[in-house]
């Protein structure tokens, strides 16, 4: 349930944002990346984001989530990698030595919206 707060504070991101861009009621796909560091469940996110978006703004956008994986170097053997399964370690020469690069985003990536002409 940890996901609540975070897509709490999102959403009041992007409701500034559609305000500033001047696109309220008109935003159809909020486009998230998600790193798998985290621990947010994707789902939780969009339940919340459903919940907290109805009557305001945002009401007819939805929220897609794109997760993105962990990437690192190798910090012995120089090694790009890529982890899917914990503990990490280098494929190549072994080191637990790595230094993330990626999988602890949590931001807004895009919008979609709506062109009210068409
Ligand atoms: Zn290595």
């Amino acid at each position: 349930m940890h996901e609540l707060p975070v897509v709490s504070s999102l959403v009041t991101q992007l409701q500034a944002e559609v305000e500033r861009l001047g696109v309220a009621g008109r935003v159809t796909v909020v486009h998230l990346k998600l790193g798998a560091l985290t621990t947010f469940v994707a789902e939780a996110m969009t339940f919340y984001f459903d919940a907290l978006t109805k009557g305001t703004a945002l009401e007819s956008a939805r929220l897609e989530v794109e997760e993105v994986p962990v990437l690192g170097r190798c910090r012995g053997c120089g090694e790009k990698l890529t982890f899917e399964v914990l503990p990490f370690v280098c494929a190549v020469c072994g080191s637990p030595e790595l230094e993330i690069t990626s999988g602890r985003e949590l931001l807004i990536d895009s919008l979609e919206v709506r062109d009210e002409t068409g």
